[in-house]
């Protein structure tokens, strides 16, 4: 098969980590007979020293034209004082909205050789987790009636979550068609007991569930849900949850990782073409060191043959290689920490795991 893939190589360690990832992707076109075809785009700090624009209108075009889109990160403190409209952060939000994503994939997995880097307790991690988070993008507060007035006791601000049955609904079907390619479970996280907003929310994914039959669904609050991250991390398969409280819980699954250098993410739409990008920054103190971890970049285009292309042995063989090149003890500065083992550059990391694929 053919797909075209727009690369956003982004600021700071950005052109590295897309770099190596694009590596492992054109090895597995190889090895299964697809064809990849890249091509380049401007975003962030680097689109604003050539174009002064940190989006520019070449790039959202050519991510519209393509099947899927790889970003490494933006940002760093050259950019820092560039106004907000045009800040390489605010490119991020910009060709999301353009690409029309609304749903983020986000999985938060405890690799068996990573364990010791999980701050969790020895036993919590000793049986480890693989997390999908399905995190509403583009509704609920971050995105409803918002303001102040005068109130009562004088000023007072407001913030409005706010869901329609449609945008539950969507959100819902990719959380069961995810669970359908992972372990069958979706657990849905809402405050039904004090707002209305999750009462439909509640109401609408039972109703979808029906078309799921093979998939188990149960209910949790949210409160109990965070309690849970951290008590019982194993019990979870999908979690589908609105913007909100998807934005702090995937925070909180990450972290008990131990390793953000690891940690891949999608954002996707109504059609198959999605965003995929690791979940760090833009790692401005090690940029250009040749040090940056790389994994988070290529098990993102790992998630994107899964999700955009439905190329699930050729995403499992990339997951593979990455889960033995750990088995074998190699790792990253970031991984290593004070341990004294001897870490591997990022372009050695490349070279490892296409020899491993
Ligand atoms: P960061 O994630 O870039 O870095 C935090 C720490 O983690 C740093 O010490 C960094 O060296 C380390 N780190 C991150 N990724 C790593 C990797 N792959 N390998 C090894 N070490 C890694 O967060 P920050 O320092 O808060 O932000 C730096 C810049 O990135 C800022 O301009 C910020 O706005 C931007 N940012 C961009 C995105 C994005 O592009 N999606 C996300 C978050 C932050």
């Amino acid at each position: 098969m053919e797909f075209n893939i727009a690369l956003l190589r982004g600021d700071g360690i950005g052109p590295e980590i897309v770099d190596s990832a694009v590596d492992v992707l054109k090895k597995t076109a190889e090895k299964f007979g697809h064809k990849f075809n890249f091509t380049p785009y401007l975003i962030g700090g680097a689109a604003i020293d050539e174009t002064g624009k940190s989006l520019p209108d070449e790039t959202v075009e050519g991510c519209l034209a393509s099947d899927s889109v790889l970003l490494g990160s933006v940002g760093g403190p050259k950019w820092d004082s560039q106004p907000p409209s045009n800040r390489p952060e605010k490119a991020l939000l910009g060709i999301r909205a353009a690409l029309g994503l609304f749903t983020n994939l986000r999985p938060a997995k405890l690799y068996s050789a990573l364990k010791e880097a999980s701050p969790l307790r020895a036993d919590i991690a000793e049986k480890g987790f693989d997390i999908m988070i399905v995190r509403e993008l583009t509704g609920g507060i971050y995105f409803g009636e918002r303001g102040r007035r005068n109130g009562e006791n004088g000023e007072e601000a407001y913030d409005t979550e706010c869901y329609s049955k449609m945008e539950i609904e969507r959100i819902a079907k990719v959380a069961f068609e995810t669970a359908m390619k992972r372990n069958k479970n979706v657990i849905s996280i809402d405050k039904s007991n004090v707002l209305e907003s999750s009462r439909l929310w509640r109401e609408t994914v039972h109703e979808m569930a029906k078309d799921y039959p093979e998939v188990t669904l149960t209910d949790m609050l949210v409160d109990n849900a965070a309690m849970q991250i951290v008590k019982n991390p194993a019990q979870f398969d999908v979690i589908v949850t609105s913007n909100m409280f998807g934005d702090i819980l995937s925070d909180e699954a990450s972290q008990v990782t131990g390793s953000i250098g690891m940690l891949p993410s999608a954002s996707l739409g109504a059609t198959k073409r999605g965003m995929y990008e690791p979940i760090h920054g833009s790692a401005p103190d090690i940029a250009g060191q040749n040090i940056a971890n790389p994994i988070a970049t290529i098990l993102s285009a790992s998630m994107m043959l899964r999700y955009s292309f439905d190329l699930e042995k050729e995403a499992d063989a990339i997951d593979n290689a990455v889960n033995k090149f750990l088995e074998l003890g190699f790792r990253t500065a970031d991984l290593a920490g004070n341990t004294g083992v001897k870490t591997l550059s990022t372009t050695e990391v490349t070279e490892k795991i296409l020899e491993l694929l």
